[in-house]
């Protein structure tokens, strides 16, 4: 793993503390999504498919801020759309910095260059850099050449003033794990902290509704790709995430671990589905019907999932839950055997 220990640190205190408190639900990363336009149109994605009048709008920073106040997570990732084409982006990170709040911009790079200058290098600001393999694999899945030596640029440019720099990969059917490896090899090369994976979700509003994964193709390829793994490969995840990709556990969602605020209030259940909105964080803690979802639900929409935003809460929420998991955490972190 390659998370910075003043981060660890933070994330592990907040776990104890919210297990402390008995309390059984409890959020670990929000997920704020300040707009919804992009400057790409991704096969796989389920986020830019809004009438054009929704795609004009954004959050204020002050409804950014309340939301982030509301929910108490200690990490807030900003996807999007692109969370570079927001106007006050400049404001809204400086003032989540202030409020010592660990910040994943997931940005697809292409103005990461020349909007570096409105950041600061700080520990709590992260650049996570949509790149979903090689050169040919990438620009395939973003349907527009020349978008992965942008993204490279924009790394690097980054890199070199100081900033953290993590990629994110969403995973679909029919990639290759030898090419996925060099891919991971090329990202140590050009100096990133670390990786991020997860397998794409079906979402049904998509356009490529071919190449989602299912439960069985996602534990092949993630084994194949990740059977012994190179030292030098840091992922910015937990390692029992990992392992449940492999199909070497066996995990339930945890739906409330990352809740989404968008311009329509905070999104029941999870970031993947859109099945209403809340008025408050509470109100969505209180209100959704949890039991819905997740496998032992039985609810189709979440029998194949095994995305991150589901799941990565569950491996941390079970690294602190008992003393077997967190050694077996230690362990994969120190052995690098995942
Ligand atoms: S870069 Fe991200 S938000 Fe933009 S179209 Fe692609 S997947 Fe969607
Ligand atoms: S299993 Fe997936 S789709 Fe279902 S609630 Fe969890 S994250 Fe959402």
């Amino acid at each position: 793993m390659s998370v910075p220990v003043s981060q660890m640190y933070t994330v592990a205190s907040y776990v104890l503390q919210q297990k402390l408190r008995r309390r059984k639900r409890y959020p670990f990363v929000l997920m704020l999504e300040p707009l919804f336009r992009c400057n790409l149109a991704c096969a796989g994605c389920g986020k830019i498919q809004y009438p054009a009048q929704i795609l004009k709008k954004h959050l204020t920073v002050e409804q950014c801020l309340a939301a982030v106040a509301e929910c108490g997570a200690p990490i807030v990732s900003i996807p999007g759309g692109e969370p570079l084409m927001y106007p006050d982006i400049d404001k809204l990170v400086a003032e989540l910095v202030k409020l010592k709040k660990y910040i994943y911009l997931c940005t697809n790079a292409i103005l990461l260059k020349e909007k570096l200058h409105l950041f600061t290098p700080s520990k709590y600001l992260t650049f996570s850099v949509h790149m979903d393999g090689l050169r040919e694999e990438h620009d395939e899945a973003v349907c527009r050449d020349g978008v992965f030596d942008e993204a490279v640029e924009g790394i690097k440019a980054a890199l070199q003033r100081g900033f953290r720099v993590t990629t994110n990969t969403t995973l679909f059917d029919g990639a290759s794990p030898l090419r996925m490896r060099e891919f991971f090899d090329e990202m140590m090369d050009l100096g990133v902290e670390g990786m991020m994976l997860s397998p794409g979700y079906s979402y049904s509003k998509a356009p490529d509704q071919e190449h989602f994964l299912h439960e069985t193709r996602t534990n092949q390829l993630f084994s194949e790709m990740l059977s012994k793994p190179k030292r030098r490969w840091k992922f910015n995840q937990s390692p029992l995430f990992l392992r449940f990709l492999m199909g070497k556990k066996d995990f339930e969602c945890t739906p409330w671990g990352n809740p989404t605020f968008n311009m329509f209030g905070w999104q029941r259940p999870c970031y993947l589905l859109q099945e209403g909105y809340a008025a408050s964080f509470q109100e969505l803690m209180d209100g959704t019907k949890w039991e819905n979802y997740g496998k032992k639900s039985g609810n189709e929409k979440c029998r194949d999932c095994m995305v991150h935003c589901g799941y990565e809460a569950t491996a941390v929420d079970h690294t602190f839950s008992s003393l077997k998991g967190f050694a077996e955490t230690v362990s994969v972190t120190l052995s690098g055997k995942l």
